[in-house]
């Protein structure tokens, strides 16, 4: 395979390609990283490559130019011509083994505030390495040529990543090496019973253990079961492991589109999901029936529990507020209730923000501020008139 990097900072793969495995990897001829400064593609007199943005802004951005020339000069028909972007789709081992099966990468790197958008039409695709923003695409692209080359037949033994993490949407199985005993932490006995079949079976448990525990959202991918049984053929071998393991929650769909979970009864499931990746609103429920963590994955149903719920609590606010106001004069008591406005409110942009948008939330403030204030106003009048009361007794 070959790789070539586009780069306006060739000297940082230098230390990269000259340790270890991928060393040894470009040695043996399995891979050949290469790097090409775009920089001497660029055809101005001063060999710039980027320019301010049009419509204005702040930083600088790569110009098409040298990048469309420094690809086409090294594009073949096999070519696949990827961007490193934090945009793109996120970077995984699928993606890994995917790509190790290609003749030839380009991988072009971004750097300063970006790429001027149309490179994007002379790429395959966009890859990120994850949801943060690094000042340029070269450690991304050194991540993916070292999780790519590790992969490609030869460079590495293949037992020793059959079992790796992501294989099969499932982690590793913990490792143990000499001495057995390590200040009283134990190497677990299963591993020194010599027993292969047994061992086997344990590392198989562990993988699904570990992976329940640590990474949730792995074991739910792409996992669809059916009342009728598994609609992903993919996930088949699991359905047996993955009764045997506690799901903790199961999302029901009935036809009325309400969401019921199950907790830990996957008979009837309709699919198995990772709660923290489900995107709706979680409230907890009063039956008995259901997990006390319901995810509503519907929005507007969403919006209408949650303004329900805000609804009761505005309420409950108002009847303090008429509490309050119904009490002779006491300032303990008023600072309390307006106290507990100012908490509901945080609460409510908090809690309710993402649901509902600025424009809801807003509105919610207002009316709370307006309770707040029809009460400063009546507490006032309350004792004006309390007063004015007791100076005429006082006269009389
Ligand atoms: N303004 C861009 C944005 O917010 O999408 C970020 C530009 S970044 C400072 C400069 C370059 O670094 C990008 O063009 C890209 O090549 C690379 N880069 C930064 N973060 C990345 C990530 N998470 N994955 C892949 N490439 C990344």
């Amino acid at each position: 395979m070959k790789i070539d990097v586009l780069t306006l900072f060739p000297e940082m793969f230098k230390g990269f390609k000259e340790e270890s495995i991928i060393k040894r990897a470009i040695k043996e001829k399995k891979v050949d990283i290469n790097t090409i400064n775009f920089r001497d593609f660029a055809k101005n007199k001063h060999k710039k490559v980027d320019d301010t943005p049009y419509g204005g802004g702040s930083g600088m951005v790569l110009l098409c130019q040298p990048i469309f020339d420094a690809v086409e000069s090294i594009k073949k028909k096999d070519s696949k011509v990827i961007l490193l972007s934090p945009q793109g789709k996120p970077f995984t081992q699928e993606k890994a083994y995917e790509l190790s099966k290609e003749k030839h990468l380009i991988f072009i790197c971004g750097h300063y505030e970006g790429f001027d958008e149309r490179i994007t039409t002379i790429c395959d695709e966009e890859i990120s390495i994850g949801d943060y923003v690094l000042t340029g695409g070269e450690l991304p692209a050194m991540i993916l040529c070292d999780a790519i080359t590790r992969l490609i037949p030869g460079v590495i033994d293949e037992q020793s990543h059959k079992n790796d993490s992501f294989n099969d949407d499932l982690l590793d199985y913990p490792t143990y090496t000499k001495p057995r005993n390590y200040k009283g932490l134990k190497v677990p006995e299963i591993l020194l019973s010599g027993d292969h079949k047994k061992i086997e079976k344990w590392r198989k448990d562990e993988r699904l253990k570990v992976t329940k525990e640590k990474r949730p959202d792995l074991l739910s991918k792409n996992i669809t079961l059916e009342k009728d049984g598994i609609k992903n053929k993919k996930n088949k071998v699991y359905m047996d492991d993955i009764k045997n393991i506690k799901v903790t929650e199961v999302k029901t769909v009935t036809k009325n589109g309400r969401y019921i979970l199950d907790k830990n009864n996957l008979t009837w499931a309709v699919t198995v999901f990772n709660p923290n990746k489900i995107i709706g609103y979680k409230l907890k429920s009063k039956s008995k029936d259901a997990s006390n963590k319901i995810i509503i994955t519907k929005k507007d149903l969403s919006i209408k529990v949650i303004m329900k719920n805000i609804r009761k609590k505005i309420d409950i606010l108002t009847y303090h507020f008429n509490l309050s106001l119904s009490e002779d004069d006491n300032e303990d008591g008023v600072s309390n209730v307006l106290g507990e406005a100012e908490m509901l409110k945080s609460f409510i942009i908090a809690a309710y923000l993402k649901y509902l948008g600025d424009e809801k939330i807003d509105k919610i403030i207002k009316d709370i501020n307006m309770i707040v204030n029809e009460f400063m106003k009546a507490k006032t009048i309350k004792s004006t008139f309390l007063q004015q009361k007791q100076v005429s007794n006082r006269r009389r």
